[in-house]
């Protein structure tokens, strides 16, 4: 038989729990500054710049990391409240060595989608309790 330490499940729960509440900051409350703040001091790394519209010569993304700026750069007001863009981009300053992206693409999409998916789960256990 395995069981899990205590301790661990208990992490996990607050992690779900820290996750949804981020989701929850950016697109319902509409504070993606806040959220960013809360994803700092969580993870203990500095501050990133957020800033709207997109750096020369890029056109097409939704959202950049420009780690030479520690900026990220969201490409429209109608994406600063996109949970998956923001906290996408949040993991490339989470991630970031000597300023190049090195194959982060498939776990920044990873990261991200952790975050949406204990979203939904905490919006599921709180309409469990409506009939
Ligand atoms: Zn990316």
């Amino acid at each position: 038989m395995l069981t899990r330490p205590q301790s661990e499940s208990r992490n996990r729960f607050e992690e779900a729990e820290f996750q949804g509440n981020i989701v929850r900051l950016i697109a319902i409350e509409r504070k993606p500054e806040e959220a960013l703040d809360a994803l700092c001091a969580h993870y203990r790394v500095e501050r990133p710049v957020l800033r709207i519209g997109l750096p020369r010569g890029e056109k097409k993304a939704l959202g950049c990391y420009v780690h030479r700026e520690r900026t990220i750069y969201i490409s429209s007001e109608d994406y600063l409240f996109d949970p998956y863009v923001l906290i996408h981009e949040f993991y490339h300053h989470l991630r970031h060595v000597d300023g190049k992206h090195r194959g982060t693409e498939r776990h920044a999409r990873d990261f991200a989608l952790s975050f949406l998916r204990n979203a939904q789960r905490a919006v599921a256990r709180r309409s469990d309790g409506l009939s």
